[in-house]
């Protein structure tokens, strides 16, 4: 495993759509794991393929309930709402407040190609929204409703 640097937002390929995973190849696994080991480099909670260049539809979310990879993700459901700090690895400092659907049903493909559902709700439902926009070059700054300082917010 390598660690991968996280791309600024001010790189365009965040603003770019990304194409589908079509090999499960060896090639994706040390992607995935490269991502793996970055994110817990940066303590994060997300991160999504373009971040580290790769403009290809996979994601890996861990936000304490396991590790989860995001192969070609698809919201197929989402419910209720909710207002919280968010902020992201491409855009060190910015943190603000952003409504998001509670929860969300979503399928995608796991390292192998295989399909799951799932169904996740508050954090997990918040970071599949974010991760899913970096995947359509949509960035969390755009949907932002009041920026705060996270000195303040102590987060
Ligand atoms: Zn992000």
């Amino acid at each position: 495993m390598a660690l991968r640097t996280i791309l600024n937002k001010r790189d365009e390929a965040l603003s770019k759509v990304c194409r589908p995973v079509e090999k499960f190849d060896e090639k994706l696994w040390i992607l995935l794991d490269d991502m793996i080991e970055t994110l817990k480099k940066a303590d994060g909670a997300g991160l999504a393929a373009p971040q580290v260049g790769i403009l290809r539809r996979a994601v890996i979310i861990d936000v304490g309930e396991g590790l989860y990879e995001l192969i070609n993700p698809e919201i197929i459901e989402k419910s209720g709402s909710q207002r919280d700090v968010e902020g992201c690895l491409s855009c060190p400092g910015e943190w603000g407040y952003v409504t998001r659907a509670q929860k969300v049903k979503f399928k995608a493909q796991d390292r192998n190609g295989n399909w799951y559902e799932k169904e996740v709700e508050g954090l997990f439902a918040r970071c599949v929204q974010h991760e899913c926009d970096h995947l359509e070059g949509k960035l969390f700054v755009s949907l932002v409703e009041e920026f705060v300082d996270v000195e303040e917010e102590k987060l």
